[in-house]
């Protein structure tokens, strides 16, 4: 029993339910059909505006006086507000982002910009990442505005009916790429648009079937973004006479050096993460994940244990939360086979745990780099992304917990952490606690990490039902 008041769900008929259920999956298929790619493709110069604008259109009918903004043009991102009382303090953020990564076709069994619908489920890019949420979140405060409309009130300028705190829905563009003219333009220019007393966001509130067992992840950190640029200087010379310092051979070994696997490093929330997911599950994979927790177990054979516990999916997610990781994704280097280069470039993507500074992270490339060659390389900085954390505490935390076992009795909701990052990065630091909540109930053999800027990205209609009443529930114990 939840210490929580009853679900509010429960009040709606269950026929108004099913009409809610297929305006999300209407919304979510318009909003698939709108290609609102980043980086932005020359073809489709205004996805995001576009996305933005039918929004407006479909909260403008809906009576409300939504806000488009675009920074850039053809870059827009879009805000409506729902007010409160005003009696139950701060308001509360539905966010989300409106544009997707790119989709090449080739490899997808159907059209990723189509929307079909087939075995059950809505094919699409942005059907996970994260159309399928901003449908959701619009779904809720259609809702919210049938009640107040219910009552007599007009949803533009009274309170809703119930609800304590004002509800605000801000979906932004440029989530995809560095959200320069998305969340963080929105943080300077109009920061009451992100600034809440809690916020839902991507990444969480997702079913992961382990062991048979149903986890649901509620992120409330990720890591820090901090990608560098390494230049590696050789000397030029003839292919015919080989020499230590050809800049390609230098370049392989430095790449070989930062790819290797980095020690364990488990803080306070994934400690959290792995001990409560233990306490869930079976007695062989609870032994394996309470030996990492308590940090007496070294690096190798803690990634061989995750790979004996769990799929490949999931042992990659987590092998990259419990340290640093680098990853080396672009070389550049050689102009013709008998021409010893004496210029290289290095890329790598080196993301690391809450905590940890960008000076920390360029001292870690660096030690990785080694003593012998570190002088033939200039290092540089190319984005650097703070690692945020929100605590898993508090009453929205309760809510979030509460809304899911209520929701799915065999739910075992824990406090996660992302090993990307998403707009939580801009909304933290503003002061508002941000949790990964996207409420999906997934089919326990559901590849959904894989479907996060993957082929035959697909979010299931089943799925999408759960998430409505869920996520309602919440806004209405949140805000009442
Ligand atoms: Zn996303």
């Amino acid at each position: 029993m939840s210490a929580i008041a009853a679900l509010p769900s429960a009040r709606i008929a269950d026929e108004a339910w099913e009409t809610a259920h297929a305006d999300v999956l209407a919304t979510l298929r318009d909003l698939i059909r709108i290609r609102s790619v980043n980086p932005v493709p020359a073809d489709a110069p205004d996805g995001e505006t576009r996305a933005a604008r039918y929004l407006a259109d479909r909260l403008a009918a809906l009576g409300l006086e939504p806000e488009v903004v675009e920074p850039v043009p053809g870059r827009g991102s879009v805000h409506a507000r729902l007010r409160g009382d005003g009696t139950g303090g701060g308001p509360f953020l539905l966010l989300s982002h409106l544009d997707v990564v790119p989709a090449p076709p080739e490899r997808w069994t159907h059209d990723p910009f189509a929307a079909d619908i087939a075995d059950g489920y809505v094919y699409g890019r942005g059907a996970v990442d994260m159309k399928g949420m901003v449908a959701l979140e619009y779904g809720v405060v259609a809702r919210l505005v049938a009640e107040a409309r219910a009552a007599g009130r007009d949803p533009a300028d009274d309170p809703i009916p119930g609800l304590r705190r004002d509800v605000l829905f801000t979906c932004t563009a440029d989530e995809e790429a560095g959200a320069d003219v998305g969340a963080k333009w929105l943080a300077a220019e109009h920061p009451d648009w992100l600034r809440a007393a809690g916020a839902v966001n991507e990444c969480g509130g997702v079913s992961v079937t382990i062991a048979g067992r149903r986890l649901y992840p509620i992120q409330i950190a990720e890591k820090g973004i901090a990608p560098y640029r390494i230049r590696v200087r050789g000397t030029w010379g003839h292919g015919s006479m080989p020499r230590e310092d050809n800049a390609a051979v230098m370049a392989a070994r430095i790449v070989g050096r930062l790819a290797a696997p980095t020690p364990l490093q488990v803080t306070p929330t994934m400690t959290r993460f792995l001990e409560e997911a233990a306490a869930a599950l079976p007695d062989g994979p609870a032994a394996v994940l309470l030996r990492i927790a308590a940090g007496d177990v070294d690096g190798a054979d803690a990634d061989r244990a995750m790979d004996d516990i769990c799929d490949p999916m999931y042992a990659r997610a987590l092998r990259a939360l419990v340290r640093n990781t680098l990853s080396p994704d672009v070389i550049q280097t050689g102009v013709k086979y008998n021409v010893i280069p004496g210029d290289a470039i290095i890329e790598v993507d080196c993301r690391v745990l809450p905590g940890t500074t960008e000076p920390e992270a360029r001292a870690l490339v660096e030690s990785l780099i080694g003593p012998d060659l570190l002088p033939a390389c200039t290092i540089e900085n190319l984005v650097w992304g703070e690692p945020v954390e929100t605590p898993a505490s508090g009453p929205l935390w309760d809510i979030l917990v509460a809304t899911l076992r209520d929701h799915d009795a065999e739910a075992v909701p824990i406090p996660a952490m992302a090993p990307f990052g998403t707009d939580a990065k801009i909304t933290i630091p503003l002061g508002t606690p941000t949790f990964g909540f996207s409420p999906l109930r997934l089919d326990p053999d559901e590849r959904f990490l894989e479907r996060f800027h993957g082929i035959d990205e697909r979010v299931s209609l089943e799925a999408l039902r759960f998430g409505l009443p869920v996520l309602y529930d919440v806004v209405r114990r949140f805000c009442g």
